[in-house]
Order: C-alpha cells, then structure tokens, then sequence
C-alpha cells in the first residue's frame, strides 16, 4: 500500500495524519505477522516510547488494529481489516501462535467457531491456536 493511501485510511478512521502514524503503518502492512509493542519499538527507534504507545492506542481505538492475547503475555497487534472502524471493530478469526518462532498471525480464512453458553452474554472471544506456523514448516 501506497504512503497516500495510508493518508486516506487514516482520514477514513478521523485520525490526523502524523509521521509517526504513516510510519507505524506502513510497518503493519508490509509485516504478514502480528505486531508487539516491542517489534515497533525495535524498528521505528526515531519516535519514543510515548509516542508510539499513543499512537498504538489511537489506532487500537479507532479499528486500525486489534489486540491479541498471546499465551506469553506480551499482547500482539494485528492489522484489522476494512470493515472495521470506531464504532464497528469485531473480529471473528483465528489466530494463530508458533511455539517455534514465537509469532502470532491472524487467520482471517477461518472464523471462530459460534458458541452459545446459556444464560451468559457473549461479549468478545479469543481463539487462540497455537503450534508451527507456515514459514518454520518450510524452514525444516
Ligand atoms: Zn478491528
Ligand atoms: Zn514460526
Ligand atoms: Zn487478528
């Protein structure tokens, strides 16, 4: 994806364009695999830690990226997909962990399977999958 398009997206989710924002973009988009806090930090070293926190929150706010709960602790961040936004950020995949590169991905070709417990109301579910993901099996 082009810089202007990330102009547009951001525009789309009422979000004032900043460097630090197209940059953490870009760096999502050109990533096939979730985010950490630390992968952003460790790649877009120019802006502190303040500042990409915030804008990780903005972006999390504003259904431009989700958190996943990994096993570990440490959450990931994907990409969301178009539909998403302020008002609508739902996410019904998978997601995918490799116990060998410690990655996490986001499945979006497979749903969560629908649960209905009775007498509870269902809020959010995490569907957390976890064992060698596609680039270690090819690596063997
Ligand atoms: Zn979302
Ligand atoms: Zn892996
Ligand atoms: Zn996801």
């Amino acid at each position: 994806m082009a810089q202007e398009n990330f102009r547009e997206l951001l525009k789309k989710h009422t979000l004032r364009v900043t460097d630090c924002r197209l940059d953490v973009l870009t760096l999502f988009s050109s990533n096939e695999k979730a985010l950490s806090f630390r992968n952003l930090e460790d790649n877009l070293t120019k802006y502190d830690r303040v500042t990409l926190y915030r804008t990780l929150n903005s972006f999390e706010e504003s259904g431009l990226v989700h958190k996943i709960p990994t096993d570990n602790g440490a959450a990931a961040y994907g990409l969301c997909q178009s539909t998403c936004s302020t008002d609508s950020h739902n996410h019904d995949h998978i997601h995918f962990t490799c116990d060998q590169c410690g990655s996490v991905e986001c499945i979006e070709s497979h749903q969560v399977p629908a649960v209905q417990i009775p007498g509870y109301l269902i809020k959010e579910m995490n569907f957390l999958v976890s064992g060698t993901c596609k680039t270690c099996l090819q690596s063997v």
